[in-house]
């Protein structure tokens, strides 16, 4: 079976000096490919840099909820430009996370919507990172995300009944290594109910 890791940070500095390694341990395990995932503008940048030097290497860009607050004027012009590298499969991550409120609530609501915008004026995916913000992340989805090809939930954290909703939206769903943890009961019981063609799997637990 080949895998994919559709989300990986392999730009964050604890990976500086042992990336190879990290690599060859997760060929060793049987992955074929990773998207390793931008959140703020400088980590695009080495996302991008990277997912160039590899081959099966791809670039997701988007500014993190968490990070929200690092956001300038030229921030969503500078991610357009960014976007349209070929290496670039993408816009994300992007999203609320209402658990550590690292940024305003409302700069993190704006910047959510503008990033939904732009994935749907050039056509990419987007990869949604939200926590304990479900029925805020769906109705912004709903209200700016209608031009969006596809979406993924990363990281997903909520209920069965939450799972159902995002597949019935045609979403999908993607799960770190989150869902082996004891306390993850939830997590795991929606993992049970998503169909494999919707499913997707990524590294983890991380920290973004
Ligand atoms: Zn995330
Ligand atoms: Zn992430």
């Amino acid at each position: 079976m080949e895998l994919i890791d559709t989300h990986c940070h392999l730009t964050f500095e604890q990976l500086i000096g042992v990336l190879e390694q990290v690599l060859q341990r997760s060929i060793a395990a049987g992955v074929t490919g990773w998207i390793t995932v931008g959140t703020d503008s400088q980590q695009n940048r080495k996302a991008i840099e990277i997912a160039e030097k590899y081959e099966n290497m791809y670039a997701a860009v988007g500014i993190h909820p968490h990070d929200a607050r690092t956001v300038t004027v030229e921030t969503i012009e500078q991610l357009k430009e960014l976007a349209q590298n070929k290496k670039v499969v993408a816009i994300g991550e992007t999203g609320l996370d209402f658990h550590y409120n690292l940024s305003e609530r409302p700069v993190q609501r704006r910047l959510f919507a503008a990033q939904l915008k732009l994935a749907a004026e050039l056509n990419l995916p987007v990869i949604i990172h939200s926590r304990e913000a479900f029925d805020e992340t769906m109705d912004i989805l709903e209200d700016f995300g209608s031009g969006v090809k596809k979406v993924v939930f990363h990281c997903f954290s909520y209920s069965p009944q939450q799972a159902k909703m995002v597949l019935g939206r045609g979403y999908y769903i993607s799960f770190t290594g989150v869902v082996t943890f004891k306390k993850a009961d939830l997590a795991r019981q929606s993992a049970k109910i998503v169909p494999t063609d919707r499913l997707m799997i990524e590294r983890g637990p991380q920290t973004r």
